[in-house]
């Protein structure tokens, strides 16, 4: 087995100055988000306050999936809703009576903020109050923003995650609490390892259902899942939580650190948790093997994206044997990511934030083999003979843990066998 923990990277690009950059930028807005957690929360509604520009995001993102009972909707407000917010405030009043008269399962609703002006000047934090007054206890309002002018894909996570904090009943009891949005069997996963471990109290948060939300409090320490989760964190050491500080989980490397950290957090010794983890990390190292041998020497050139790119690229040098060139990400939350960015070689440039023209200069200079960047810079490059890899699948397939190393591994393998398929 491969001790990476020997890898002599000096800090790696802990203390890499970071290349800022305030553009115009190519990411899609917070809704996108709304795609993942509707599937999570299974007795939440995600009411878009929005235009009909939101309308269309939402059903072309979802456009591939088939709902008896969709989880998610737009309320529509017209130009004319401008002549009063008051009259707003009554039209949004009746489309919630109207969803939650004729859809008893919902249990949670979130009305979700978008950028038009006119919802904008709309204070859904005050409507929150109001409609949870009114629907109290059967249905728990609350509200946060998906706007493109406030939020990326990823961050409509957070401030989803964000709006729940204040609201979580207070604990005394010690526990661990897992943050951050996860399909089911890799939620799973993790609580196997845990309860193997002996550390029996863990709760999640989005939790599957109302009723399972988490209490918190000063002797919960909590773990992250995504790098994109800075205000929820913040939001949860604000009530006294501790953060765990570890690398991300992505990968055989990134998951055993990130088990490592919980394990001392919780006082499991070091050698209960090799052996409770030593199957799983094989699995993952033969399922890395065959990536491996494609992937190891291909650059890769990150557009700023889904704020994955910084632990996707410790992964990808260090278990694939890749040489990232440019790790680009709409935000470098430093304090999140030292783990993972002291475990990157020194090399490759680190950038924050988007000037699009002068990063795609960049990008065609260098000729990587890989670009991984949003929908829309990817067929221009593709045009222009680059291959690239959508960020987006990264957040909607499993890629998380040592069962789904491999997987992550051959998303950036099949470009690579596409591009050479189209050669042939
Ligand atoms: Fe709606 Fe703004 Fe997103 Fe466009 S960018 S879909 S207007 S929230």
């Amino acid at each position: 087995m491969n001790d990476l923990s020997n890898i002599e990277v000096a800090g790696g690009c802990l203390n890499t100055p970071i290349l800022k950059e305030r553009g115009q930028r190519e990411v899609f807005c917070g809704l996108t988000s709304i795609i993942w957690l509707h599937r999570k929360m299974q007795d939440a509604f995600f009411l878009v306050v929005g235009s009909r520009t939101c309308a269309h995001l939402l059903q072309s993102a979802a456009g591939v999936m088939i709902f008896a009972e969709p989880r998610f909707g737009t309320a529509i407000l017209e130009e004319k809703d401008l002549a009063g917010m008051a009259d707003a405030h009554e039209e949004l009043d009746r489309e919630v009576e109207k969803l939650l008269s004729r859809r008893p399962d919902i249990k949670q609703l979130f009305l979700v903020g978008s950028c038009p002006s006119e919802v904008i000047k709309l204070d859904l934090s005050r409507a929150a109050e109001r409609l949870s007054r009114v629907y109290a206890p059967r249905v728990r309002v609350l509200n946060y923003s998906g706007s493109g002018i406030e939020t990326t894909f990823t961050q409509g996570e957070d401030t989803c995650l964000a709006s729940m904090v204040p609201v979580l009943e207070k604990t005394e009891e010690r526990q661990l609490l897992m943050v951050g949005s996860l399909p089911d069997i890799v939620e799973d996963q993790f609580l196997k390892i845990f309860s193997e471990l002996g550390i029996k109290n863990v709760k999640t948060l989005p939790a599957r259902n109302k009723d399972e939300t988490p209490s918190i409090g000063i002797k919960t320490s909590f773990a992250l899942v995504q790098p994109f989760l800075g205000e929820t964190a913040e939001a949860l050491e604000s009530r006294g939580l501790k953060r765990i500080e570890a690398t991300f989980p992505f990968g055989e490397q990134g998951t055993t650190e990130w088990l490592k950290a919980i394990a001392k957090e919780f006082g499991v010794d070091d050698s209960t948790l090799q052996k409770i983890i030593s199957g799983p990390r094989s699995r993952a190292e033969k399922a890395l093997k065959q990536a491996k041998a494609i992937l190891s020497g291909k650059s890769i050139f990150f557009f700023p994206d889904s704020q994955l790119e910084v632990p996707l690229a410790r992964f990808l040098i260090n278990e694939c044997g890749m040489q990232a060139i440019e790790v680009g990400s709409p935000y470098v939350h430093k304090s999140l990511l030292n783990s993972d960015l002291s475990l990157i070689p020194p090399g490759p440039v680190i950038s924050e934030g988007q000037d699009v023209d002068l990063q795609l200069e960049r990008c065609r200079k260098a000729k990587p083999d890989i670009t991984v960047c949003g929908l829309g810079l990817a067929n221009p490059l593709e045009g222009e003979g680059l291959t690239t890899k959508w960020a987006i699948e990264l957040v909607f397939t499993p890629v998380h843990g040592y069962e789904q190393a491999g997987d992550l591994a051959s998303l950036f393998v099949r470009p690579l066998k596409r591009r050479e398929a189209l050669k042939l």
